[in-house]
């Protein structure tokens, strides 16, 4: 988070200003000059003061416009926070604000409240913060788009037509009647020279001009009957229902399969009703294809989707549809949590456990978080959903801070998966595969059902050894093994994609080396051969690189020409497979005994969401976990209690240890290329921290990070952890200041994480 012009900051944080007035400002003695707080876009924790221009009196000036002002030696843009009548620093170093951008606010008052809040609560640079709740193509000084202007015919022009001797007027009647609406941006392509005829027919109160594109009524966008709700699926719509028009969060706990997404689709259609509009939030890997098309399909209304994909202009016009009014829902990733809403009613976040809502580098918000947050500030309910909630929701809901809805079961009669465990260390394996579980994948499928196997590595094999002299080729650049990838030919670092060749013999003592432990591309090979009667589909990072190979993929393992499915966590969510009989999860000792306090909930999370792959239909399925560890208690509780009776066990570990949700986390991470760098300014930053604390919050480090090493940069951490949340914030909201100032921070790269979702 270093900015990219040191010497420009400095001067700023020296001077708490932005000094670059040659002749001072000239304040008028009459009456007080009105001062201007902006968020500039800047790497920098403060809001920068103003100067409104005397000639602005007569403008009327809101919270939330975009102004352009003087920066440095250039000018840049912001949003306008507040006016003010003083400031902290002296008017005569105050520089004039150059012009205001908008005639109205860009952010409503609740999406103003909340961008502050943000930038307050992850003490990130405001200016960053409200940059990114922009659509990139207006955070310079492009004006806002307007609504597009429609043409259409009118009732009259639906019968009557113009003159015989207007064949023009008559062909573009025609051409609007068949297509119904055209906007002006498009008439031009349909219509040469559209502009006189047009305009005749106006006259003639044929056609008429219009702002929003009026919803064709189309035939084949008939809402398809709702399913009729199971009796927890009723109770959760009623018991949700209840808190429309006000604030409140519900959990809706429901086992995979349960029909979260019907609950969702029965609120909406409720909400609808009512001319509100609903935003709702899915992990990035969650927005597929089909969900977008079941919510068109089963949903009245324009819907507006906001990805990672789209184009600048995409994005511009599927978020100015939101803030007109004209989405009724926006469904969205991450970042669509900043999405305007002219009329907010309700915010799902579906999968509310992922790790994707969380931002992973510069401003790092949760926008599962922010979502509640916000919720709050509209006085709109919220509504988090998963098979899985993460231990914290688990906590609030325990607690009666959010209201819990259970979906205990999946509707028409499919039964849950029963679990098993499979002690690699009682049974030989062959590839990974203990020999119950090859047994139980021969059982399946000379039943006709189809097997999944989970492997959260992708590759041929995770380590290439020598079994001479112990040599393990290792990354030069990482602390970290070399990946075989046999059809490369090469090793590759999955941590900085380094790649080579792959060494003929040790470096060490010319032996042979062994390719050691299971990748997914391995387990496929060895399945190719163990069952060559029936299809064997590999789904991971490198096999559905292709754009459209992945639907490729799903789709042979859906059609059944292929009948074992091997695959990386890519598989643990959003893909139904109807015909999934047996799931095995490989190696569940990769999640036990993680370096991260989540390892475990992560283990869990991710065993449950795969196992919910199977059996979804009326084959009941089995899941088998393969471990060295056949009796840990984890383990265990998940098999006999499931998710929730995880959740129990985990969260009285957790309170014993202190981690959260029973304390309060910050993460200050620093790297550089320089072994010793990272650590020399963290312990500047511990010993600011001490200055401005008395032992609480409690300062833990700075250590290495788990890999210290990686993409030729090591890297450290300090982590503050308290009981108090108000006494976390308070340390960092001065402690923040005082690391932009450090000297030593010159040779790092640093960043505060504030509720961090991962402890490297
Ligand atoms: P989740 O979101 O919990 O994974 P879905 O809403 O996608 O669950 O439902 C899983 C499957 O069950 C879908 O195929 C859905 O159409 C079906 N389903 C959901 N609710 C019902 C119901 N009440 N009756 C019949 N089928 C249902
Ligand atoms: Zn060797
Ligand atoms: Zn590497």
């Amino acid at each position: 988070m270093a900015p990219p012009n040191h010497r420009l900051a400095t001067s700023i944080l020296q001077n708490r200003v932005p000094s670059f007035t040659k002749q001072p400002a000239k304040a008028t003695p009459a009456d007080k000059p009105l001062i201007l707080r902006v968020a500039v876009n800047a790497p920098l924790n403060r809001y920068f003061d103003y100067l409104c221009p005397d000639d602005w009196q007569s403008k009327p000036l809101q919270p939330g416009m975009r102004l352009q002002v003087p920066f440095g030696r250039s000018k840049t843009v912001g949003v306008l926070l507040e006016t003010a009548t003083s400031s902290e620093l002296p008017l005569s170093r105050l520089k004039r604000a150059l012009a205001v951008i908008d005639d109205e606010p860009v952010f409503d008052d609740a999406l103003m409240k909340l961008l502050s809040w943000s930038a307050d609560y992850f003490h990130h640079a405001p200016g960053e913060v409200f940059a990114t709740a922009l659509p990139a193509l207006l955070r310079g000084t492009r004006p806002l788009p307007s609504a597009p202007e429609y043409w259409r015919t009118t009732a009259l022009g639906q019968t009557e037509n113009p003159p015989k001797r207007a064949p023009r007027q008559q062909a573009l009647l025609d051409l609007l009647r068949e297509r119904g609406p055209a906007s002006t941006a498009e008439l031009p392509a349909l219509f040469k020279g559209w502009r006189p005829s047009m305009k005749a027919l106006c006259e003639k109160q044929l056609v008429e001009r219009c702002l929003i594109e009026a919803e064709p009524e189309r035939p084949d966008q008939k809402q398809p009957a709702d399913i009729s709700l199971n009796g927890p699926q009723q109770k959760a719509v009623t018991d949700i229902g209840e808190t429309f028009g006000r604030f409140a969060t519900s959990l809706l706990f429901g086992v995979t399969g349960s029909g979260k997404t019907e609950v969702y689709l029965a609120l909406i259609r409720r909400l609808l009703a009512s001319g509100k509009q609903a935003m709702v939030l899915v992990p990035e890997i969650g927005l597929t294809p089909q969900l977008i098309q079941r919510f068109r399909d089963r949903l009245p209304g324009k819907l507006a989707v906001l990805h990672s994909a789209l184009s600048d202009g995409q994005r511009l016009e599927a978020w100015r549809c939101a803030r007109s009014g004209e989405a009724s829902i926006i469904l969205g990733t991450r970042s669509a949590v900043f999405a305007p809403m002219l009329r907010p009613g309700l915010i799902i976040v579906d999968e509310e456990h992922d790790v994707s809502f969380k931002q992973q580098d510069g401003f790092r918000y949760s926008a599962r978080d922010l979502a509640i947050v916000r919720a709050r500030l509209h006085g709109i309910p919220v509504v988090l959903g998963s098979a899985t909630p993460a231990l914290e929701s688990m906590h609030n809901a325990e607690s009666g801070r959010y209201r819990l809805c259970e979906l205990p079961e999946r509707p028409g009669g499919a039964v849950p998966p029963s679990m098993r465990i499979v002690d690699l260390g009682a049974h030989r394996s062959d590839h990974g595969l203990a020999t119950p579980s090859i047994m139980a994948m021969h059982t399946h499928l000379d039943q006709g059902g189809q097997v999944l196997l989970f492997l959260n590595r992708r590759g041929f094999a995770p380590a290439l050894f020598c079994a001479e002299c112990g040599w393990v080729a290792g990354c030069r650049r990482c602390d970290a093994r070399m990946t075989v990838h046999a059809a490369q030919g090469q090793l590759r670092c999955h941590h900085c994609d380094q790649r080579s060749a792959i060494p003929a013999h040790c470096a060490q003592c010319r032996e042979e080396l062994i390719p050691v432990g299971q990748g997914t591309q391995r387990v496929e090979d060895f399945l190719r051969q163990q069952f060559p009667a029936v299809g064997v589909t590999r789904i991971d990072r490198d096999s559905t690189r292709r754009k459209g190979s992945l639907p490729d993929k799903l789709d042979e393992v859906r059609s059944g020409r292929s009948r074992i499915l091997v695959g990386t966590q890519m598989l643990a969510k959003g893909h139904d497979f109807p015909d999934i009989s047996l799931v095995i999860v490989m190696d569940a000792d990769q999640g036990l005994f993680g370096t991260d306090f989540r390892s475990s909930e992560r283990l869990a999370q991710t065993i449950t969401q795969v196992a919910g792959r199977a059996g979804r239909a009326q084959r009941p399925g089995e899941v088998l976990i393969q471990t060295r560890f056949a009796d840990h208690p984890l383990l265990l509780d998940l098999i006999k209690d499931g998710y929730s009776g995880f959740a129990t066990d985990a969260l009285a570990e957790r309170r014993a240890a202190g981690w959260p949700p029973y304390s309060h986390l910050a993460l200050l991470r620093a790297e550089s290329p320089n072994p010793d760098d990272a650590r020399i300014f963290l312990e500047a930053a511990r010993t600011e921290a001490e200055k401005l604390s008395s032992g609480d919050p409690c300062l833990l480090g700075p250590a290495p990070a788990p890999m210290e090493k990686r993409a030729g940069r090591f890297r450290a951490q300090l982590l503050l952890q308290s009981n108090r949340r108000s006494s976390l914030h308070k340390l960092l909201k001065d402690w923040v200041i005082k690391l932009e100032n450090l000297p030593q921070r010159r040779k790092v790269r640093w960043s505060l994480d504030v509720d961090p979702a991962d402890m490297f």
